[in-house]
């Protein structure tokens, strides 16, 4: 198949790692959605590099279904990644990106189309108004995540707002533009200042399989979210080195009047405790700024975040 002359009117993004448990159930709940639109559209799944029958399953979803490409990553290069491997090559006037575990409802993306043609806005971002299908856990972390990430990057950053969203032609331009190391799109479009406005929807839980987002993918979400877009840590580092020195300051007053009024201080526990709390502060710090000194160094190589092994919409032989 040969790349349509005329862009689609919307293009929907899925990045799809080991799904091969919601695939089918996915592909039969968006078609209708899609086609019931009455507007020319494609749909980009990005396989992440899944190790499952995923390749396997979509293959054999595109053969009766036009409009679906595949976008295959030589390796699993994560969720923001795979992300952005689709926003480059997303041909839509206008742009969803979408989980593929059903956890955000496609009926949506009608709602979406309509809200951005309503309030002439360019972004809008799906808001999730009920978490109570999300685990305890999940939904005390995104609280806490959340919170912080608007007090330290910014209120314009919505709260639960995360991957699913509409984007206008202008906007993912302005997304392919920037940097692609480290990024959180949840932080960088707010950040371009497009009008946007928000829709409401129920997260439902997810339709099948596991949760690709192991606690430790989590972490990283969060570390990237708060290293890539605040020097607040930073700044965190300098407070303690101060606050340090004022505690530092005291001890020196009480250790020098023990010492002109001639009393000794008994002290190894207390010698034993200053040195390493003093040690551990210095490592966090050291750990912090290593965080940043990371960031530049792979801004400054540029290597790709993504290797893309095919798309289907350019092989010729496959089509
Ligand atoms: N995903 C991906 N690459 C990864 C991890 C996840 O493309 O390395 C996709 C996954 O297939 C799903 C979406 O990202 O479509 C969200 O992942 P998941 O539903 O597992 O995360 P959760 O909802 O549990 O936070
Ligand atoms: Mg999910």
């Amino acid at each position: 198949m040969n790349p349509p002359a005329v862009p689609p009117h919307l293009s929907v993004v899925v990045p799809m790692f080991d799904e091969e448990a919601v695939i089918g159930l996915f592909v039969e709940r968006l078609r209708p959605v899609l086609d019931d639109l009455g507007e020319t559209y494609e749909v980009l799944v990005v396989d992440d590099g899944s190790r499952d029958t995923t390749p396997a399953l979509l293959e054999k979803s595109r053969r009766d279904w036009e409009q679906l490409r595949i976008v295959r990553l030589r390796a699993n290069a994560g969720h923001q990644a795979a992300l952005s491997a689709g926003l480059m090559r997303a041909r839509g006037q206008w742009v969803a990106t979408i989980d593929a575990d059903l956890q955000d409802p496609p009926e949506t993306i009608a709602a979406m189309l309509a809200a951005a043609q309503e309030r002439s806005a360019d972004v809008v971002y799906g808001v999730r108004n009920d978490r109570t299908t999300d685990s305890m856990f999940k939904r005390h972390t995104a609280n806490v995540y959340y919170r912080l990430i608007r007090r330290l990057v910014g209120h314009h950053v919505p709260a639960d707002a995360g991957d699913f969203r509409l984007m206008s032609r202008a906007t993912v331009d302005a997304v392919n533009r920037l940097p692609a190391q480290n990024r959180v799109l949840r932080l960088v479009i707010p950040a371009l200042g497009f009008p946007s406005t928000q829709v409401e929807y129920r997260r439902e839980e997810r339709a099948a399989g596991t949760t690709k987002y192991p606690l430790a993918r989590m972490i990283r979400l969060s570390v990237d979210s708060l290293t890539g877009f605040s020097i607040a840590p930073l700044r965190l580092a300098t407070w303690f080195g101060l606050g340090g020195a004022a505690v530092t300051a005291l001890l020196f007053a009480v250790a020098f009047g023990a010492f002109v009024t001639d009393h000794t201080l008994p002290g190894w526990t207390s010698t034993f405790l200053v040195v390493a709390g003093v040690g551990a502060v210095q490592l966090l710090c050291l750990g912090i700024m290593g965080e940043y000194v990371g960031r530049l160094y792979t801004q400054l190589q540029g290597r790709p975040t993504y290797h893309v092994a095919y798309d289907s919409s350019e092989d010729v032989l496959q089509g």
